[in-house]
């Protein structure tokens, strides 16, 4: 029934394969045999990497779903197992049953149809990243090469201070030790963007992507002020590796990038703009955590490291910034 939407599918696993994207004529980029993908499982998903098709690929996925959704329908997979339409196959090849799904959306307080939306976005972040890693790949050297503004050999004051600008000038901002909140004390940590630009970053290594209210001396999220960005980080992927999630997101997801920071330690952090609501936060956060980016980052009250700030005599500095 996929193959009658999409044409011949090169199956991957019993329930995922490559398909020729239904909406191939649109792309404006050279097209890849990986490309597209169709699953079956979860809620049924065409999925491709191109951004332009996108029109057509929502109305091959409606079509999709109804048409696999309309009736009951199960495959049988090798060792006995059998997976029901609405069932999950995840990577270590268990059934995830439906009644489970809809079990994990009463216990986080979601809807059902939404927790199948979830549990397909991070199987299918899960087969995909091996594409999704070669397509959008950039290594650390080619980010620098590539920034609209080149920032990299700036000194430490220019460091700072250029980030300063990503900020409206309304701005509370923390900055500090991880340690640097929770006492009134600490208020002298958080201060409007214009009193940074005269103090400079001497008060700590860190900061939030996110504002908070003015008074503040609590880095919680009850404190935050509506501004915010999402800084995307990776405990796992080296510096050659994580570009290929901050291009992705940026080129294909249609995120706005801000900056991207060399931590002076094993990571970057790319700045972008949060999501627009929690439910695309939720499947971004999802796909995000398939990739193996961390989860952490969604909670906006969590530090990261600011440039312009020296760490064990290197300089945390900004490696890329938008025009
Ligand atoms: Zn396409």
């Amino acid at each position: 029934m996929a193959a009658s939407i999409v044409g011949a599918v090169d199956w991957q696993t019993e329930v995922s394969g490559f398909c020729r994207c239904p909406g191939e004529a649109l792309h404006t980029q050279q097209n890849g045999k990986k490309d597209c993908r169709v699953s079956v499982d979860g809620a049924p998903t065409i999925y491709c990497f191109h951004a332009s098709c996108s029109p057509v690929v929502a109305e091959a996925n409606r079509r999709l779903r109804r048409e696999l959704g309309d009736w009951s329908w199960e495959i049988a997979l090798p060792g006995g197992r059998v997976l029901r339409n609405g069932d999950v196959l995840q990577a270590s090849g268990e059934v995830l049953p439906r009644e489970a799904v809809q079990a994990r959306a009463r216990a986080e307080g979601r809807d059902g149809g939404e927790q199948v939306i979830l549990e397909t976005v991070r199987v299918m972040a899960e087969r995909f990243a091996p594409e999704m890693f070669e397509r959008f790949h950039w290594p650390f050297a080619q980010i620098v090469a590539d920034s609209p503004l080149q920032v990299s050999e700036r000194d430490a004051e220019d460091q700072f201070r250029t980030w300063l600008k990503l900020w409206p000038a309304h701005c509370h901002v923390w900055i500090g030790d991880v340690f640097s909140s929770g006492k009134p004390e600490h208020r002298t940590h958080f201060r409007p963007i214009a009193d940074w630009y005269q103090i400079g970053p001497c008060m700590g290594n860190f900061t939030c992507g996110s504002a908070f209210k003015p008074g503040s001396f609590r880095r919680c999220n009850e404190n935050l002020n509506g501004q915010r960005f999402l800084v995307i980080e990776s405990d796992t992927l080296a510096k050659d590796e994580v570009g290929a999630v901050f291009a992705y997101l940026n080129r294909r997801l249609r995120y706005r990038l801000h900056c991207i920071i060399d931590t002076a330690g094993k990571s970057l952090h790319a700045w972008f703009d949060a999501p627009r609501n929690r439910t695309m936060e939720a499947r971004l956060k999802a796909g995000l955590t398939a990739f193996g980016c961390d989860p952490k980052v969604f909670t906006y009250s969590q530090p990261v490291r600011v440039p312009g700030a020296w760490r064990d005599g290197k300089l945390q500095r900004l490696v890329w910034l938008k025009e």
